[in-house]
């Protein structure tokens, strides 16, 4: 599933091209993806402009111009990809097409069909992510090492790996990416967040800013598994950075211990179990 560094890239990407374009139409394949009444859909969304495209956890949001905000959750194989024209490779999977008035277009493809759009008035967003009880941006200034602390402390009996996944404790991070991050802090996922000293709170910290922006930068993460591509139909080059994802029973990287596998609710985790402590 795309995380943070994922959709922040393909966010990025939609804000600079959509930016001040106009909708000249939509056409719908799947209906089920559009989670409200699709001619309601098309009516408030055709003929408007694009103000800004923003994310929010791992949701993508394109703020219009008639006071309404579309809100994209990619899922497990979403993808959003802009093209100058329509190409015929591009209709497989296609569920839904935005027809700019430059005859730019915007797709969107799902293979497993779980991505969804939805229609919100601008103003109730925020209501929205309240109501959703959203953790924090861990990219935004305001997630500080005392914020990252306190959450911790909220949740004393959870095992670190599967939290960093949780959305309502920190926003954006998945299953790529808490496994780096407990990697990278020589943390073993198995860790009770309560038996976490001063020290190691500070390394996990650390190492998640660290990771999510290198990431970011590179944009994001194509795993040997995993169909993500850009909105420009870019692979993501973090992936050749992975230092444990999907590397059971490789050596590590660190102390040349044998990677393992063991699943942490319900989710494959691999992890280092001689230098992850
Ligand atoms: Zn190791």
């Amino acid at each position: 599933m795309p995380e943070l560094p994922e959709v922040e890239t393909i966010k990025s990407q939609l804000n600079r091209r959509l930016k001040g374009g106009k909708i000249k139409k939509i056409e719908i394949f799947l209906p089920k993806i559009i989670r409200l009444e699709a001619k309601f859909f098309i009516n408030k969304t055709v003929g408007a402009k694009i103000k800004k495209v923003w994310r929010r956890a791992k949701m993508i949001i394109i703020d219009l111009d008639n006071g309404y905000s579309l809100l994209i959750h990619l899922k497990l194989t979403g993808r959003l990809i802009l093209c100058h024209r329509l190409r015929e490779d591009y209709q497989k999977h296609t569920h839904l097409v935005f027809h700019f008035f430059d005859k730019s277009v915007l797709i969107f493809q799902d293979i497993r069909q779980f991505g969804y759009f939805d229609l919100y008035r601008t103003e109730n967003l925020k209501g929205f992510f309240q109501e959703k009880k959203l953790g924090p941006e861990p990219l935004k200034k305001s997630f500080t090492l005392k914020k990252f602390t306190e959450l911790l402390s909220k949740k004393p009996d959870k095992k670190i790996k599967p939290l960093l996944m949780e959305q309502n404790f920190i926003a954006g991070i998945g299953n790529i990416y808490a496994q780096e991050i407990c990697w990278s802090a020589k943390i073993s996922p198995l860790r009770l967040a309560k038996t976490l000293n001063k020290k190691e709170i500070q390394e996990i910290y650390r190492h998640l800013l660290m990771i999510l922006k290198k990431a970011v930068k590179q944009g994001g993460t194509t795993a040997a598994d995993e169909g993500y591509i850009d909105a420009r139909g870019n692979k993501g080059k973090y992936g050749s950075q992975l230092k444990v994802y999907q590397r059971e029973g490789e050596k590590c990287f660190r102390c040349k211990g044998i990677i393992e596998r063991i699943v942490l609710t319900g989710r494959g985790t691999a992890y280092c179990p001689r230098c992850q402590k």
